[in-house]
């Protein structure tokens, strides 16, 4: 739409003078929107061909004829590739719609205590070959009105990082609780840390720290992107506190207009 969009400020000098900036972002407004519609549509269209050679892959695979082991490692390694392409398309489909708000009107009474323990249970696979000391400090009947899948994403984010960025048998405190005034979730991790020139850049689309780490690890560069604009439609504060090969704490606040 050609709508005209102002960005407004308003300054105050001392107790008399008032300066009103208006910016037209019309036009930076449409770009991002086009960039928004084209990054969904190619999402959505590469799942179909991906199911498609998913398919025939699994289909050789489970085939009685015995592959030769040249064929074998060649199928082997495209059905990993597939799997992270997979990943990655599911990721860029969440993404979008969280960017785009699309679930916004889907808001309920969702209790974070219940959905962190559920979350749990969920990762209890992924931490079978780390061997993480876990510890859960999870204060019970705390509830926020918001999106109970977007909610979900985010925590289950923060949590399968530490999981995944910490070195075998490494040490995880997560923790819930209600500051009095703000609802806290904490994913603290004694894995290797981030150094301070990085952790501002963590939450933009496909920043990794160190892309071939991460690529070991599956990840996608998005989650942290994922992360944020849930909570920018949830009232909700991410903070970072990380040292350098000490370890990394991802801090989730939400505000009382929502916290009940
Ligand atoms: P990815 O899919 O790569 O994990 P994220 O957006 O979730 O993408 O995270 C972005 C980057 O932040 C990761 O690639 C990693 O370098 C860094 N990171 C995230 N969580 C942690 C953590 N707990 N410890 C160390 N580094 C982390």
């Amino acid at each position: 739409n050609n709508e005209l969009q102002l960005e407004l400020r308003m300054m105050t000098y001392g107790s008399d003078q008032i300066l009103l900036l208006a910016r037209d972002i019309s036009k930076i407004q449409r770009l991002e929107e086009m960039r928004r519609d084209f990054v969904a549509n190619v999402s959505h269209e590469l799942k179909t061909p991906l199911t498609v050679v998913r398919g025939y892959v699994e289909m050789v695979q489970a085939s009685e004829t015995a592959l030769d082991p040249h064929w074998k490692k060649a199928f082997t390694t495209i059905e990993t590739q597939v799997s992270r392409m997979d990943r990655l398309v599911e990721q860029l489909l969440v993404l979008s719609k969280v960017e785009n708000n699309v679930d916004g009107d889907k808001h309920q009474q969702v209790d974070l205590s219940r959905l962190i323990i559920s979350i749990f249970e969920e990762v209890q696979w992924l931490n079978q070959d780390k061997n993480h000391s876990i510890t859960k400090d999870i204060s019970a009947n705390l509830s926020i009105n918001g999106n109970e899948q977007e909610l979900k994403s985010a925590c289950l984010n923060l949590i399968t990082n530490a999981i995944a960025y910490t070195p075998a048998c490494g040490v995880i405190d997560v923790s819930l609780r209600d500051d009095g005034n703000k609802i806290r979730f904490s994913v603290k991790d004694n894995g290797p840390g981030i150094k301070p020139e990085h952790v501002n850049r963590l939450t933009e689309r496909f920043f990794r720290v160190d892309k071939s780490r991460s690529r070991n690890t599956g990840g996608s560069g998005l989650g942290l992107a994922i992360v944020k604009h849930v909570l920018n439609h949830h009232h909700g504060e991410l903070s970072i506190e990380s040292e350098w090969q000490k370890g990394s704490e991802f801090i989730i606040c939400f505000s009382p207009e929502i916290a009940k």
